[in-house]
């Protein structure tokens, strides 16, 4: 029997409800994990995403929880563990906000971005290591962040701040990967470049794809598939000796 067929453990997709962290949640679900679909707010859309999952014939959660939330990263841990053993960790949920110039951002923006973006990662990345880690008896296993290619562009005049969040990220990625590297766990990061999701609203500019697909050297913006393709990769044994690793999905930009 193959390994998708027995089962690869569990995923936990943070904002896996909607955009790449659904891509990633469908796709991990065909590589024979089951997964915890976690969300913020949109119900529907986690309980389709599950949906999904489950028709493919894997087991699947929808759990609601904010990553900025201590007490929700331990509850969404506590219940992956129902599940099975954690294989998996995609650090996806993340959040921009609108277009400003630095001198205009307010305290409570800057929580709000730090928060979600770093800290909520750190703590989902810190429960996974306590069950993975072989220094606490675990077996091993993927955790991969979602960078952005912001952090090498510095974002002027939008999100200087949702750089500055992803650029924490990497180095969290390099330190964090060289750090449990002998433990069994892989630690990488996916850097998107402009992919059709509905970030971009949430930022007050739906079409921003479209304004800017001209300036990506491949002429269009990509797909979240085409992201959790790659982070798919990262979680496989194919990239059994890829640590610490930044892998840009940007279209050239
Ligand atoms: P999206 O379409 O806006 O989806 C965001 C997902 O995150 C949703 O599932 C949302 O849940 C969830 N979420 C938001 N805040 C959360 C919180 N505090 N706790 C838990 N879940 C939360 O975003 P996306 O475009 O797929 O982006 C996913 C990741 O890729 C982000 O880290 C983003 O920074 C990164 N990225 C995106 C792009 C791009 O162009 N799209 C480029 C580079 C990097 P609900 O459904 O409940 O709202």
């Amino acid at each position: 029997m193959s390994a998708a067929a027995t089962g690869m453990g569990v995923a936990i997709v943070t904002g896996g409800s909607r955009g790449i962290g659904r891509a990633c949640a469908l796709g991990l679900a065909e590589d024979g994990y089951d997964v915890v679909v976690n969300y913020a707010g949109n119900k529907v859309a986690a309980d389709e995403t599950v949906a999904a999952i489950l028709a493919k014939g894997r087991k699947a959660v929808a759990i609601q929880g904010d990553v900025g939330s201590e007490g929700d990263v331990l509850a969404m841990f506590a219940a992956a563990d129902k599940l099975g053993r954690l294989a998996v960790l995609v650090n996806n949920a993340g959040v921009i906000d609108r277009a400003q110039r630095v001198e205009d951002y307010d305290l409570a923006r800057l929580e709000r971005m730090m928060t979600i973006n770093v800290i909520g990662s750190f703590l989902c990345a810190r429960e996974a290591v306590k069950r993975m880690s072989t220094r606490h008896g675990g077996k091993g296993g993927a955790i991969i962040n979602l960078s952005s290619i912001a952090p090498t562009l510095g974002a002027p005049g939008q999100y200087v701040d949702y750089a500055a969040s992803k650029g924490a990220i990497d180095a969290m990625t390099l330190g964090l990967g060289r750090e449990v590297a002998a433990e069994g766990i892989r630690v990488n990061a996916v850097r998107p470049g402009l992919i059709e999701t509905e970030i971009h609203a949430s930022g007050g500019i739906p079409d921003r794809v479209s304004q800017l697909a001209d300036t990506i050297p491949i002429k269009r913006g990509g797909s979240a598939e085409e992201v959790a393709e790659c982070v798919r990769w990262l979680a496989s044994d194919k990239a059994s000796y890829v640590v610490g690793a930044i892998l840009t999905v940007s279209g050239g930009r």
